[in-house]
């Protein structure tokens, strides 16, 4: 669909995320058309007039222009609205009215460039870049709606797995709600018959997914769905099944690059395996909202002790609790990259947490590979493992200051990020 005509109303969103060497502020720009349905413009302008937005965002009031209706005229430097470029989806350019109505909120500081100082040229310029964004922001809708589509698919012919799709629904949901170009479930679903099947046969993800942190990163259901197809024992098949699914999904949104296999016994083959799956978030924020909620309610308490033992600061330990641990040296715990077909040394951040050997010297964050999901299920299972593993600091007390910290920090993220609804609660998927 092509955009025509004169777009009338315009609702300007700021959000700030921890960046290094200080916040960072990105804006998202709301256009409505008579008739057409919402859509969602990134663009940012922290460069020209962050200075003076930044005090007043910060107080957490909208921007003067949010939600105001814009008298928009067909923009200046354009002259004409564009063709599709992003495969279906035409949005139109930058509308520069709504730039303007922007640039003139910022009165407050004399860092403010004003109105008219951005040339011809600056502004073409800044258009690429958006619509460069906007077009690789696309891949989290694509993949949202070929996931879910594929999970649903499956689970009419697997028995006990419509819970699987019920929270990956839900976790879905939350992260499109985050994204740094959000996307609500009317922008995921394309078509609003289906849209309306899947409230109505999974309406508690709708209803919880802004008030309910999910447990863990969508793909973990994607793998549980799999696992519960192939069966544990069948592990290629498993890595050739979510191998074949991620070749056809776009890179980096909802996706695991990693997968970990862990059994009670490096030499016995026949021993049950457990798996898990690096962290499928999409930039710092969403990965330790959910590292944050998987350690407060989804991992055995060995692993999330140790991964909160570094959350969310990850350069150092916390001064009064050392919840790491070293697993039995006999284990098997090994990690495939999902993409090369490789085996993958344990990081140096899998050493720290869980005493993994390894020469690696890369270090990731913590929680966010596929060991300590892996590990998880291998502890929560296998009795033996658990006896066998050494856990460093065993005080209850320090432990629930630590998770009490975490909790803060949890909600901390969330604040910055604008997402104010959080009950308090996880989700719990529907079971059959
Ligand atoms: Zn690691």
């Amino acid at each position: 669909m092509v955009f025509k005509g004169i777009v009338e109303y315009a609702s300007i969103n700021t959000t700030y995320e921890q960046a290094e060497g200080g916040l960072e502020s990105s804006h998202t720009c709301d256009l409505l058309e008579p008739g057409a349905r919402r859509r969602t413009l990134p663009f940012d302008w922290g460069l020209e007039c962050g200075a003076s937005l930044l005090p007043r965002s910060l107080g957490g009031l909208l921007l003067p222009t949010a939600g105001k209706r814009v008298g928009y005229q067909t923009p200046p430097l354009l002259g004409h609205l564009r063709p599709s470029r992003y495969g279906g989806l035409s949005p139109p350019p930058l509308p520069l009215m709504v730039a303007d109505a922007l640039k003139h909120q910022c009165v407050g500081g004399s860092l403010c460039p004003g109105v008219g100082v951005q040339t011809a040229a600056m502004a073409n310029q800044e258009i690429n870049r958006r619509e460069e964004f906007l077009k690789t922001q696309q891949g989290f809708r694509k993949n949202a709606y070929k996931i879910i589509d594929e999970m649903n698919g499956w689970s009419n012919n697997t028995a006990g797995s419509t819970h699987l799709v019920d929270e990956i629904l839900h976790s879905i949901l939350f992260l499109g709600k985050i994204n740094k170009t959000p996307f609500s479930p009317n922008e995921i679903f394309s078509s609003d018959d289906i849209l309306q099947a899947l409230m109505e046969k999974y309406p508690r993800p709708f209803q919880f997914y802004l008030t309910q942190l999910p447990r863990r990163s969508p793909f973990s259901c994607v793998l549980d769905m799999i696992v519960l197809r192939e069966n544990p024992e069948n592990e290629e098949q498993i890595k050739q099944s979510l191998r074949e699914l991620i070749s056809d999904l776009a890179p980096q949104f909802l996706v695991s690059s990693i997968i970990c296999i862990s059994q009670k016994s490096n030499t016995d083959q026949s021993s049950k395996r457990y798996y898990g799956v690096s962290m499928s978030t999409n930039g710092p924020n969403p990965g330790k909202i959910v590292i944050g909620a998987s350690c407060l309610n989804n991992w055995d308490e060995y692993v999330s002790g140790a991964v909160m033992t570094y959350y969310p600061n990850n350069n150092e330990k916390k001064a009064y609790f050392d919840g790491t641990i070293e697993v039995p040296g006999n284990i098997r715990c090994e990690s495939f990259s999902l993409s090369r077909d490789e085996q993958m040394s344990p990081c140096k951040s899998c050493h720290n947490l869980f005493g993994l050997n390894t020469e690696e010297t890369k270090k990731w964050a913590y929680g966010n590979c596929a060991e300590p999901e892996s590990l998880s299920n291998l502890l929560k299972n296998e009795e033996e493992v658990k006896n066998g593993t050494t856990v460093h600091d065993r005080s209850a007390e320090n432990r629930q200051r630590a998770e009490e910290e975490v909790r803060q920090d949890l909600q901390a993220v969330l604040r910055m990020i604008h997402f104010n609804t959080w009950s308090g609660e996880f989700y719990n998927p529907e079971s059959e």
